[in-house]
């Protein structure tokens, strides 16, 4: 399969401006719109503390919301598996609702393992200076599946999960993140202020 980022397929189509400019949506909004990409291991507490930003920013009032791995497989993506062309279809697809999202005013917070770097500099290149933030949930792979969360290192480790991110599939993890987060020294609170702090001294969101 071939991607091409800006080559629709159909012809004849023309961009609509329309009539309200980023300004005016931030102002309505109270802040800015932006793309917070969390990436890391499964496990890695991406959903989790993805969530509890949310929650956070809903709570000041901000228009903000968590586009979830498995839920968006269930609905945008139910026809794409994990093999590395899924992957790689998966998240463009998922670059482009954020971004839409972002476009709207809204801060999206992604949590999708996303493991190869290309993917996401391709989901940064979408967006303009400063739109996209990297949030690196940095947690050793032994945690993870300590941790476990759904059970799916035990399943994969029993040979029933195929192309498992951090045994039999790579992760490229960033390499100049906006936001690293260490959670074997953070609590999900702490990883989340962090966040959220970094949205405040970026001037995306105004001082609470
Ligand atoms: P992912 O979305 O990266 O697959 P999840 O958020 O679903 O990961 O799972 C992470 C698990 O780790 C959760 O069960 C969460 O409660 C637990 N956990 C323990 N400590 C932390 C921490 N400091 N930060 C984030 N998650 C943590």
């Amino acid at each position: 399969m071939v991607f091409a980022m800006s080559a629709p397929k159909a012809e004849n189509l023309t961009w609509h401006a329309g009539e309200v400019e980023k300004d005016a949506r931030a102002a309505a909004h109270g802040h800015r719109g932006a793309v917070l990409w969390f990436t890391g291991l499964s496990g890695s507490g991406k959903s989790t503390i993805g969530h509890r930003v949310e929650r956070r920013l809903i709570e000041r009032g901000a228009f903000a919301y968590v586009l979830d791995g498995d839920n968006v497989r269930h609905g945008l993506n139910s026809d794409l598996g994990f093999a590395p062309e899924d992957r790689v279809e998966n998240i463009r697809r998922i670059g482009e609702v954020a971004r839409l999202f972002a476009d709207a005013g809204g801060l999206v917070l992604s949590a999708f393992i996303s493991p190869y770097r290309h993917d996401r500099d391709r989901v940064r290149a979408l967006m303009g200076p400063g739109e996209f933030i990297e949030v690196f949930v940095d947690t050793p792979l032994e945690i993870c599946e300590a941790r476990d969360p759904k059970g799916l290192y035990k399943k994969a480790r029993a040979g029933e999960i195929a192309n498992f991110t951090g045994l039999d599939a790579p992760y490229e993890a960033p390499t100049n993140p906006e936001v690293h987060l260490e959670t074997e020294r953070l609590s999900v609170d702490e990883a989340a202020a962090s966040v959220v702090r970094y949205l405040e001294e970026h001037d995306i969101l105004g001082e609470s």
